[in-house]
């Protein structure tokens, strides 16, 4: 039987200073389920993301956390299991991984052996800056450093942004194992389109602030056509 969704938002629009941003946006995610988001950019997915975390208010419509709306205070929500990656990543550059992971620890999270194992190269560079390590390594940190969170819902901002199409082709997969084996629901904003929905459960195609096209990723593979149409603004 399928499972009540941990994360819905219904009806959401969001704006800055009265002008709108994301109009009309609906989505649910499962356990263990990726939704891809995708869109040009200033489409508004990352909007749509800070306003699921309850980091901007947002004009109309709701979010749903485990069933219950989600709180004025990000960190409440963040206690709740909502877990962002920013697109700048959110690792200190002048830290090493080691003090990094070490910040990001929480009482009951997860222990860093158990990340470890989906990014095992983050072990040999334990003692390595940030600043140093490539932009494939960085996102694993920051991947690595979400995790210590045990978030039931990781929301993951442009998580290819200046990687090689081999880093990305590297850590899509890792995503994917993740969402399985710790039943975490992931929503993916990402710019591979083809990448992204190889992994997906589900995606959103945004423009302009609006759904230009969602469906189940299966369906979309196979329309690549209409999917460019809606990212591009065609339909
Ligand atoms: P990108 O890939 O460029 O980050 P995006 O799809 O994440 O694009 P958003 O950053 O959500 O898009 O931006 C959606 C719209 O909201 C854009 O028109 C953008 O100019 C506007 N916007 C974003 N942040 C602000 C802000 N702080 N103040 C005013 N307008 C904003």
């Amino acid at each position: 039987a399928a499972t009540e969704p941990v994360l819905t938002i219904a009806g959401l629009n969001v704006g800055y200073g009265g002008v709108p941003a994301v109009r009309d946006f609906d989505a649910s995610v499962r356990a263990g389920e990726i939704l891809a988001l995708l869109g040009p950019n200033g489409a508004g997915k990352t909007t749509t993301l800070l306003a699921a975390v309850g980091a901007l208010t947002f004009l109309s419509g709701s979010v749903t956390v485990l069933g219950e709306p989600l709180d004025r205070r990000v960190e409440r929500n963040a206690r709740r299991g909502l877990t962002l990656v920013p697109d700048n990543r959110g690792v200190f550059h002048k830290l090493t991984v080691s003090d990094n992971l070490r910040l990001a620890k929480r009482k009951g999270g997860a222990e860093l052996s158990d990340v470890f194992e989906y990014f095992p190269k983050l072990k040999t560079l334990k003692g390595r800056r940030c600043g140093n390590l490539s932009g494939g390594e960085q996102q694993m940190l920051a991947l690595a450093k979400a995790l210590l969170a045990r978030p039931k819902v990781l929301l993951i901002d442009e998580l290819s942004l200046g990687l090689s199409p081999i880093a990305v082709k590297d850590l899509l997969p890792r995503l994917r194992t993740i969402a399985d084996e710790q039943q975490m629901a992931v929503v993916l904003v990402e710019q591979h389109i083809d990448l992204a929905l190889a992994i997906a459960d589900s995606a959103i195609v945004l423009h302009h602030g609006r759904v230009a096209l969602a469906g189940p990723a299966q369906e979309l593979r196979g329309q690549r056509e209409k999917v460019e149409a809606a990212y591009f603004g065609l339909v």
